[in-house]
């Protein structure tokens, strides 16, 4: 796998940093029963910088076997860390952690970056200090290094083959990414769209933090995919088992991805 980028589009690779097994209805309404979920983790490799899209869960999950440990399955090579030294790219080389918000399946491993600046929506980054969501944890997501807070849009590389796209419903300031590679456009589309079925039918999870704005989100995903963009569904156990992980994304590639 090449470490330094010599193309002008950036590489895009997946990786799983954990699981958790919840009721179904929490990422899709109108379904019984429970679901085991990945916590999906992108590298993004730009001749301009390294950065990751979400960072999984925290590597304190590792062993844990009471509390959110009885849900959250943390393998110990699965940290983020370990993950990018499999790779061969030092957790220190990473320039920039989007997080398409702060929930502790999606910034636990920001604290492994030490070197990263946190690229977060300003409302996100204000509304996980409130305390009015229990799945903020602000010793997974206040790590000390530095905060880009952003408003609306964002070109993180400014050659608009990294754009970040403002996704609100789940949370306050949920954002997805689109990234342009040589062989097509991906949306990381975090939790605004967790299974490719809530964008097939529209449907939205059991509860949400504000549902118009979530609908509004999913219409946003649906347009970019009549378009031809490959959506990543945030947590899509089928989908994402279909993904190749810890390899150069192929977009080309039709037997390499799922069917839009
Ligand atoms: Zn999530």
């Amino acid at each position: 796998m090449p470490r330094t980028n010599s193309q002008t589009s950036p590489l895009l690779y997946a990786f799983t940093c954990g699981h958790i097994t919840l009721p179904t209805g929490y990422f899709i309404s109108g379904e019984e029963g429970k679901t085991k979920v990945p916590a999906c983790v992108f590298l993004i490799d730009h001749p301009k910088g390294l950065a990751l899209f979400d960072t999984g869960f925290s590597d304190r999950f590792v062993g844990m076997d009471k509390g959110l440990g009885k849900i959250v399955d943390m393998p110990e090579e699965h940290p983020v860390a370990d993950r990018l030294r499999e790779l061969d790219v030092d957790p220190d080389r990473i320039d920039w952690i989007i997080n398409s918000h702060l929930h502790l399946d999606h910034a636990g491993g920001n604290h492994m970056l030490p070197n990263a600046t946190v690229v977060v929506q300003a409302e996100e980054w204000e509304f996980g200090f409130t305390g009015e969501d229990g799945a903020y944890a602000k010793e997974d997501f206040d790590t000390g290094q530095p905060v880009k807070k952003v408003n609306g849009e964002y070109d993180l590389y400014g050659d608009g083959s990294v754009i970040l796209i403002p996704t609100p419903g789940h949370t306050p300031g949920h954002q997805s990414a689109r990234v342009k590679t040589a062989t097509g456009e991906a949306v990381l589309a975090g939790d605004c769209c967790n299974f490719k079925r809530s964008l097939d039918d529209m449907r939205m999870p059991d509860e949400v933090y504000n549902a118009d704005h979530y609908r509004g989100s999913l219409e946003k995903l649906s347009e970019l995919r009549r378009q031809g963009a490959h959506i990543f569904y945030g947590h899509d156990p089928d989908f994402w088992a279909s993904v190749p992980q810890a390899q150069e994304l192929d977009l080309n590639t039709k037997n390499n991805l799922p069917s839009l």
